[in-house]
Formats: C-alpha cells, sequence, structure tokens
C-alpha cells in the first residue's frame, strides 16, 4: 500500500461523484468505448491504490495512467472541480518512482537525459532547420538579445516540422525584432520527463535553460510550441522557486502584437482561403490563449475562419499529447483521424494549429484518411501574407 508518496499533493480527486461526464469528452474512452479508458475509472483507480483496495499497482495499472493525453478535456468538463489532467500527471510519477514506468516512456527519458533533446541528436543538430533559409538567421550565435527564441525538440529536429521556426524567425527578421536562438545550448524544457515522473531530470533540464537565457540578459522568451510556453510559464517558477526574470511568451501572443503594432506588414493581393483553427491543449484549455491565434487569422486580409463544432475549451486534442504516440502510436492515431474529420467538417481548405506536435499528427492524419486538406501552422501562415519587400527594408 502506497500509504505517502513524495509526489502526489493535488487530493481534489477525493471530489469524484463519478457522474460520467467526463467520458462524453475524453478522447481515449470515445474511441475504444472501454471504461478502463476514461477518466472516471482512472480516478478510481488511483483512489484504490491510494487506500491499499489494491495493493500494489502492476505494470497493467499503471499502463492505464499512461494511455491518457493529459489533454485537459475531463478537467474542463467536471462540475466537481477535479483537476483529472493534474492528478494524472501527478500519478505517473507515482508509478515511475515505484518503477512501474512503461518501457517505450523509459526509453524517451534516458535519450533526454543523455542527448538533452527527445530523439537523442547531437547538440549541433539544433540549427540544422536553419541551414537551408535564404540565409543564416541573425539570431544565431548572438550573446546578448531583448528576446530568446525557444525553439523546442519537435520544431528544432523533426524536417517536418523545420517550416515553424523557419517561418518565425523571418517574422521576427522583418519585424525588426531583436532576437537571439540558444542553438546547441537549448536543451529539452523538461516536460517529457516531467510527465514521465523525472522531476530530477526535469529539474536539470530547467536549471540549464534558465541560465542560459538569463546569460542573453532577454527580457521576453518567445515559444512556437506550446509544451515548452506551458512549461516554461508554470513549473519552471514552481519547481525552481524562482522568479525566471523574464516573460514568458507563446508566439501567437508575439505575432498577434506584431500584427497590430502594423511592424508586420501584410499582402493586400491574397485569394480567398477559409481556414479552421485547431486548439492545442497546452496552448487553450491550459494557458488559456485562445483569441491571439484567431486575432491573428482575421487580421489576414482574404482569410475567412470557420470553427469547428469542438473548439476552444471543448476542443478535442489532435492525439500528440502525453507522449501516447510513445505509448501507443495507434491510439494515437486514431485520436488525430477523429480531429482531422472534425476539421474537414468544416468545409475549411486548411487547419491551422500553433503547435509543431499538432501539426505533424494532423497533417499525418489527413493524409492516413485522404482528406484534401491542407494543415499549416500559424507562423507559416503569418509569413506567406508578410509583404516581403517592406519586410527586407526594416532589416
Ligand atoms: S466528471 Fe469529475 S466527478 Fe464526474 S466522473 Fe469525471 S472526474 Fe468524477
Ligand atoms: S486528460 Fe484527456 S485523454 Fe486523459 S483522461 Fe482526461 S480527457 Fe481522457
Amino acid at each position: 500500500m502506497m500509504t505517502s508518496s513524495p509526489f502526489l499533493t493535488e487530493d481534489d480527486y477525493l471530489h469524484c461523484i463519478r457522474c460520467g461526464q467526463c467520458l462524453a469528452v475524453c478522447p481515449t474512452y470515445r474511441l475504444t468505448l472501454n471504461e478502463t479508458d476514461s477518466p472516471r475509472a482512472r480516478v478510481a483507480l488511483l483512489r484504490a491504490v491510494r487506500e491499499g483496495v489494491l495493493e500494489r499497482p502492476t505494470d497493467r495499472t499503471a499502463a492505464q495512467f499512461f494511455r491518457c493525453l493529459l489533454c485537459g478535456a475531463c478537467t474542463f468538463t467536471c462540475p466537481s472541480g477535479v483537476t483529472v489532467d493534474r492528478v494524472l500527471e501527478l500519478t505517473r510519477g507515482e508509478m515511475a518512482h515505484l518503477g512501474l514506468l512503461p518501457q517505450p516512456l523509459a526509453a524517451l527519458n534516458a535519450r533526454i537525459r543523455e542527448s538533452h533533446n527527445i530523439s537523442a541528436e547531437p547538440p549541433e543538430s539544433r540549427l540544422l532547420w536553419a541551414q537551408n533559409l535564404p540565409a543564416m538567421p541573425t539570431g544565431v550565435g548572438k550573446a546578448q538579445a531583448e528576446v530568446v527564441y525557444f525553439v523546442g525538440c519537435v520544431g528544432a529536429l523533426f524536417p517536418r516540422s523545420y517550416g515553424i521556426p523557419q517561418s518565425f524567425v523571418q517574422i521576427l527578421e522583418g519585424a525588426g525584432v531583436d532576437y537571439g536562438l540558444l542553438g546547441g545550448e537549448e536543451w529539452c524544457c523538461g516536460y517529457p520527463l516531467a510527465i514521465n515522473g523525472d522531476l530530477e531530470g526535469a529539474r536539470e533540464m530547467m536549471r540549464h535553460n534558465l541560465e542560459t537565457v538569463r546569460a542573453t540578459g532577454a527580457r521576453t522568451l518567445v515559444t512556437t510550441c506550446p509544451s515548452c510556453f506551458h512549461f516554461w510559464k508554470h513549473a519552471y517558477p514552481a519547481a525552481l522557486e524562482e522568479d525566471l526574470g523574464f516573460e514568458v511568451r507563446h508566439a501567437t501572443e508575439f505575432l498577434a502584437d506584431l500584427l497590430e503594432s502594423g511592424r508586420v506588414p501584410l499582402r493586400d493581393d491574397l485569394p480567398p482561403q477559409t481556414v479552421t483553427y485547431h486548439d492545442p491543449c497546452d496552448l487553450g484549455r491550459k494557458g488559456g490563449i485562445f483569441d491571439a491565434p484567431r486575432r491573428i487569422l482575421r487580421a489576414i486580409p482574404g482569410v475567412t475562419l470557420v470553427e469547428m463544432a469542438e473548439n476552444q475549451g471543448g476542443s478535442h486534442c489532435c492525439g500528440g499529447g502525453g507522449n501516447l504516440e510513445s505509448m501507443d502510436p495507434a491510439l494515437s492515431q486514431a485520436v488525430a483521424a477523429r480531429r482531422i474529420r472534425q476539421a474537414a467538417e468544416t468545409g475549411a481548405q486548411i487547419v491551422v494549429s500553433a503547435c509543431q506536435q499538432c501539426e505533424r499528427t494532423l497533417f499525418n492524419a489527413a493524409r492516413a484518411e485522404r482528406l484534401r486538406l491542407r494543415v499549416k501552422d500559424i507562423a507559416e501562415i503569418v509569413l506567406e501574407a508578410m509583404r516581403r519587400q517592406d519586410a527586407d527594408e526594416r532589416r
């Protein structure tokens, strides 16, 4: 029996009244219709473990906590105020502490600890995305900068996602922003380690990144990755028990301000296009940022924004959350397929997101479902709409 835990602090799971409202919004339960995949069952299992009804969790019990996207749809819906995703995050830590971390996730932790990124690449690979731009980004190798752009592992290391940092730095340069990149000194933000129970490893990443950013004298850290944003903004100050000394912003907030202040001149010869916006879970439900991406899209001439049936706080995960892709790729892909079909039902030509993981999972889903729907990141849409000539003159 687990009597006291070094990890679990939230006890709001005790308030679960088993009403089942969370079942209707849980992407994994909606697909499998298996009660063990529901938030309610996960909360009940945790309670059974903690109250000693289940003497000791097994690998199978533990897996139930990891077959979850940590998307937070359950928390958003729960009438009793149970922060299910947060409780599950903490429970994963307990399972890891008991030696019950599923093998694919243990392998992911080992890769990050060793190489400081999710795919075991050497540090110099962090700037490969910059090499086929017309010119090397001005932020490379800059010791001091007003803004640090924290690219994140997927954007920096997955060729499929290179377009996001490539677009974002070109916009920053067009707007005349004084920004720097950390290159090989950027380490994984620590989020994947934390949700896999390796809090010590996550703290090591955080400490390194914080010191590296501080050395630049930056007043703002901006990320195109909602998970990095969420982790930097909320977990860093809490885990390191100190004020960061700079503000943390997501690219959508930063871009919305640049557009509204006229620093990103837009073309007026763009063809009409209908787009729908997919809210990333870490940016929307967990970060409370719903308006900034919609303000950006509405500011682009020719763009008509149509909403999916499930949007904003009630948005449906893309399938890429919670490390589920490493744990159960088929389930992750099935979640993505459902979301891309929702996007297609709007009649939009393009589904836009503000997250490299969403962009990647939804792109693969569109291909697997044979849908004529393009998938883009919001930075890519803004760059396409930017008047390059005016922007070039600002550099
Ligand atoms: S919605 Fe909340 S109270 Fe109802 S079953 Fe789910 S976790 Fe329990
Ligand atoms: S976080 Fe998402 S996937 Fe996990 S139990 Fe809640 S609704 Fe289901």
